[in-house]
């Protein structure tokens, strides 16, 4: 197993575990309870945190990556990988042929 997402709470852990499950990416959600002490032990330590198996860990990432950045966070231009069109970082579907970002990126 490996931890691919340390999140600030426990409902965010549970959306980025269901949007992988969504990807058919069994993940775990970790340190639920630990969360509910929070303050008793260092905060690093107390946070949830989702993993999955290391076989489906960089796929997981690259999921998560699109769901927490879906305006494409890093500012790029993006080429459609059905047209070819250049689309900016704002669009998370092509302007040309309507095919989603997230459809690219798989
Ligand atoms: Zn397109």
């Amino acid at each position: 197993m490996k931890r691919i997402y340390t999140a600030d709470n426990v409902a965010m852990a549970w959306h980025v575990r269901n949007v992988l499950e969504q990807h058919d990416i069994y993940a775990e959600v970790k340190n639920e309870k630990t969360y509910s002490i929070a303050g008793e032990i260092p905060i690093t330590e107390s946070l949830p945190e989702v993993w999955v198996r290391l076989f489906y860990a960089k796929r997981a990432e690259e999921i998560i990556k699109e769901h927490m950045f879906p305006n494409n966070a890093e500012g790029k231009d993006w080429v459609c990988g059905k047209c070819s069109e250049d689309n900016a970082p704002s669009f998370n579907i092509c302007w040309n042929c309507q095919t989603s970002l997230d459809v690219n990126l798989d």
